[in-house]
């Protein structure tokens, strides 16, 4: 439990300058993929729901609660984005939940919790499609690449793009799986 809590922390300072959300993707229509199995911290089971709206052309996900309480992940766009990409966003948001982000005050907008719950759902996203998925390094190339073609696009500076590709990528090539980051990180807040 020591090594997983230390890896969070190494996280934290892979990504400190960067990553702010949602992520975001390309232009052409694109097959859309299923949503994964997504269930929250509570046993909830979380539902995705196309929505309408977003910024065209960009392929976006958010974590929430709807009107009635129910944990959702509302995906924006998603034909915009190649299938990888989308995978990618499903398990992020999807990871917002199982965390128990969802239900915390969300903290203040690129300080360093908010930049923490973001590699972590980044580090859970590339780790379930590497364990479930079977992605490979052409799987990991390919959310990178789209990753930092939006973020580029929406004019996040070059080290906030290169900082979270690195925590992404120091995650593909880590031991240990989504399951057990997820764990650690509920203790880490008292939610276990
Ligand atoms: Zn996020």
């Amino acid at each position: 439990m020591h090594r997983l809590i230390a890896v969070s922390l190494a996280l934290l300072c892979a990504c400190l300058p960067g990553a702010s959300l949602p992520a975001l993707a390309g232009e052409d229509a694109h097959p859309v993929a299923p949503p994964p199995a997504c269930v929250n911290n509570k046993g909830e089971t979380v539902s995705f729901e196309s929505v309408e709206g977003g910024r065209k052309g960009l392929a976006a996900g958010m974590a929430r609660r709807d009107g009635e309480g129910r944990p959702i992940v509302m995906r924006a766009n998603f034909a915009a984005a190649p299938e990888p990409f989308q995978k990618f966003i499903d398990r992020h948001e999807c990871a917002h939940h199982q965390t128990g982000d969802v239900d915390m005050p969300h903290p203040p907008r690129n300080g360093p919790e908010h930049l923490m719950n973001e590699a972590v759902a980044d580090c859970i996203a590339i780790l379930r499609l590497r364990d479930e998925e079977g992605f490979g390094e052409a799987g990991l190339k390919q959310v990178s690449e789209a990753l930092a073609a939006d973020m580029k696009g929406i004019g996040f500076p070059e080290i906030s793009v290169s900082s979270r590709l690195r925590n992404i990528e120091s995650c593909f090539s880590r031991d240990g799986n989504a399951a057990q980051l997820i764990a650690a990180r509920l203790k880490e807040r008292g939610l276990e």
